[in-house]
């Protein structure tokens, strides 16, 4: 269903511009090419539709971050507040996976109902949960909190894809760099959003088919990569990456490190984009 009214915004909490490509890329040595910064901005994504307040993801917690060497530049709360929404007011709140730069203030949200894959969340809660090598990318006490929010029955799982309440959005699986990797489409006027989170976290892995460092299963990845491919090719389809700094530099900024997704600032050509993922 198309609305005008829809408003989807990305909202930029922490960002390291110093991040290498070689730290981005999965085997960046093989493309022969000189190491430079790619940069990596940390985002979460609000949706207002259909009288819904939708969140997406919540970013890493202010206490784990400083462990991970990662630091918040703004708090959720506080870019909440530029955006007018009340964390007490929020509807729903979708997970994108379980890594702890997603799922890190989901205490913030006391009234809503949370949405994650099945496959996600028997993954992470599952057999090999204290083996550190397996769990190193998720908070075992944030593992804890989601499954506190389970026997609430504050958390639905979705198995390949679901609505997000009566919101309009949807989510679907896309797995590989997580076996439960969702991605939250939305539909504004004439055009589809499409907040890829870390099924997509630079625009070169789609577009130049260049792995990001980190997945569960590499195979899976790639092919979730080509379904995405085919969607960003459309012109009637906006993919957003969870963490490139494209977005940010693309996108019309109605508040400090608030990006509104509904606005382009340039319709750049697609190839101009792909010449350079950090400025295009
Ligand atoms: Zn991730």
């Amino acid at each position: 269903m198309s609305d005008t009214s829809t408003e989807v915004y990305a909202l930029r909490y922490a960002t390291r511009p110093n991040c290498m490509t070689s730290e981005a890329f999965y085997r960046h040595d093989l493309y022969g090419e000189t190491d430079t910064p790619v940069g990596m901005d940390y985002f979460f994504w609000l949706i207002r539709s259909q009288g819904q307040t939708v969140v997406v993801d919540c970013g890493f917690n202010e206490n784990v971050g400083p462990t991970r060497n990662r630091w918040i530049s703004t708090t959720p709360s506080e870019l909440l507040s530029r955006m007018g929404v009340d964390p007490k007011a929020v509807d729903h709140v979708v997970l994108s996976h379980m890594h702890f730069d997603h799922v890190g203030n989901t205490h913030l949200f006391p009234n809503a109902t949370f949405h994650m894959s099945r496959a996600e969340y028997e993954y992470w809660t599952g057999r090999h949960r204290d083996v550190p090598a397996f769990s190193w990318p998720v908070e075992s006490d944030e593992v804890r909190l989601l499954e506190s929010l389970r026997r609430e029955e504050r958390l639905e799982l979705v198995d390949e894809s679901g609505e997000v309440g009566t919101s309009g959005a949807r989510i679907t699986r896309y797995a590989g760099h997580t076996p439960g990797q969702v991605v939250t489409d939305i539909d504004i006027d004439h055009k589809k959003v499409l907040l890829a989170a870390d099924a997509v976290h630079y625009y070169d892995e789609i577009r130049r088919k260049r792995p990001f460092y980190l997945f569960t299963d590499l195979e899976q990845m790639l092919d979730s990569y080509d379904s995405l491919r085919l969607l960003d090719e459309r012109p009637d389809v906006d993919v957003i990456p969870g963490h490139d700094p494209a977005v940010s530099a693309g996108y019309v900024e109605v508040d400090k490190d608030c990006f509104d997704l509904t606005t382009p600032l340039v319709a750049l050509p697609r190839d101009v984009v792909d010449a350079d993922p950090v400025n295009g």
